[in-house]
């Protein structure tokens, strides 16, 4: 990191790990170098790269990300020191959208982005490792290797560039009406809620807080599901879903732009928008601004927000109370200690859309005996079965 504070560096970095985990990483050590200039060959000065290396063999590193965007021939330089995969931040996000796109707009606004990268990145991962003797690319299914890695890359340029073109025509012939997306989430039966907000508020901490008991429970139902989705139920047994939308981050690198804002499509076809804010942070107004300026353009604007203020145990006492003032409709929680974690659960099942109900009852008359069986048909829609029941 360069031409940054300390304390600037070291929440950076928290932000990195933070992706690195989501994009299912294992953390397991972090450095920062200070540095006028990023060396040219290696990126981090060769004394630090040396002591990276150190580092990777000792506690059995994979991989290495690095917080920045390289050059390609930094990479391999690095890598040819360290002897590991070398990931930079802008691969590293790319990798959490592929695994998060879903709409044919997303995974094409993702590709998009990812053959940008890789143009002009054409010898592709890894490949310096693979040229040494005993080389090998470790980690080789981890971050990275999702999308079009380089086995399929290995048309020319000409042709990834037409490729490009197409994305871009197709792009351009998808964006969704706000009517259609409208009528999708009336088709949508089971009650969504997307959670929203900076990567490291703590969402997949408060995510697991909200449906712990449930995952146990109900976790064959829901197993072949999407992983970004999990189901809970409201204390009336009315089952809903959590989708934990992907995270903000600071200073998104500009070609990313429009593929993290087609990644947020899923929360335009929610029913409520949990927006978590990480109360601790020194900037928590600028984060909601931002969050709610990039939900305006994906249209979510009249889907009803539950702002939450997590890591209240250790955000400023101060702090919350101007916070409270300032939004009384806020929730604060601590995902760590779990206080207010049970209003939160209510308030959102309060905030919930009642589903349609449709309960038949079958009554088979058999030799006087009165049977009867009850069949709950799950949430039809009104206009469908026009309420008569056999
Ligand atoms: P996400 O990126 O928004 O999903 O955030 P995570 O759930 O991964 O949390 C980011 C970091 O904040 C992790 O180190 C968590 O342990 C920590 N964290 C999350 N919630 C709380 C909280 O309520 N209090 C404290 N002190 N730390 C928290």
């Amino acid at each position: 990191l360069w031409n940054t504070t300390q304390a600037d560096a070291e929440n950076s970095i928290r932000e990195l790990a933070a992706l690195a985990e989501t994009a299912g990483s294992e953390v397991l050590d972090a450095i920062i170098q200070r540095r006028e200039t990023p060396d040219p060959g290696t990126y981090l000065g060769k004394g630090k790269a040396a002591e990276l290396a150190e580092i990777v063999a000792s506690v059995g590193a994979d991989t290495v990300i690095i917080d920045s965007e390289l050059a390609p021939s930094q990479r391999r330089g690095l890598e040819d020191v360290i002897k590991v995969k070398v990931v930079d931040r802008v691969a590293l996000i790319l990798d959490i959208f592929a695994q998060h796109a879903k709409s044919r707009e997303g995974k094409a606004q993702v590709e998009l982005a990812q053959l940008e990268y890789l143009l002009p990145r054409l010898r592709g991962w890894g490949e310096s490792l693979s040229r040494q003797a005993g080389g090998r690319v470790a980690g080789g299914a981890g971050i990275g290797s999702r999308g079009p890695g380089e086995t399929k890359i290995e048309l020319d340029r000409r042709r990834i560039r037409a490729r490009m073109s197409k994305l871009r025509r197709q792009i351009t012939a998808m964006a969704p009406s706000r009517d259609t997306k409208r009528k999708n989430r009336a088709r949508n039966h089971i009650p969504s809620v997307a959670i929203v907000g900076y990567t490291n508020a703590g969402k997949s901490s408060l995510l697991n807080q909200l449906t712990d008991a449930e995952v146990m429970v109900q976790n064959a139902l829901f197993a072949t599901l999407d992983p970004t989705v999990r189901q809970s139920r409201t204390a009336d047994g009315i089952t809903f879903t959590y989708t934990d939308t992907v995270g903000f981050v600071r200073n998104l690198p500009h070609q990313l732009v429009e593929a993290f804002r087609s990644t947020l499509e899923e929360a335009s076809d929610s029913d409520l928008l949990l927006h978590i804010v990480d109360a601790s942070h020194p900037d928590p107004h600028g984060q909601i601004h931002a969050v709610r300026e990039v939900l305006k353009d994906v249209e979510t604007g009249d889907i009803p927000e539950l702002l939450v203020f997590n890591k209240a145990d250790i955000a400023d006492d101060a702090v919350i109370t101007g916070l409270h003032a300032e939004y009384p409709e806020a929730r604060f929680v601590s995902a760590v200690t779990k206080e207010g974690v049970g209003e939160l659960f209510e308030t959102i099942e309060s905030m919930l859309p009642s589903p349609n109900i449709d309960v038949t009852v079958l009554i088979p008359y058999e030799r006087g005996d009165l049977v009867s069986k009850i069949y709950a048909l799950g949430m039809v829609e009104h206009e469908e079965h026009g309420g008569e029941g056999t």
